[in-house]
């Protein structure tokens, strides 16, 4: 079984394995989308309070024929 948790939560920095939507853990708001598949997660905002990225919900990677177009 994967260890659902460290999928689903993320250090700024830290390779995020799923593509999606995740939102800060401070409360206030603070989104990115990030291409998974090992890309690093970005920075926290410069106002943030938070610690990590928490995955909100995942985005389907668009078909290859309707990214190119
Ligand atoms: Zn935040």
């Amino acid at each position: 079984m994967a260890r659902i948790r460290e999928v689903l939560r993320c250090l700024p920095g830290q390779n995020a394995l799923v593509r999606g939507y995740y939102e800060c853990d401070c409360g206030r708001g603070h989104w990115c989308l990030t291409e998974g598949g090992g890309a690093a997660m970005p920075a926290l905002p410069a106002d943030c309070l938070g610690v990590e990225w928490v995955l909100h919900h995942l985005v389907p990677r668009p078909p290859l024929d309707l990214a190119h177009r």
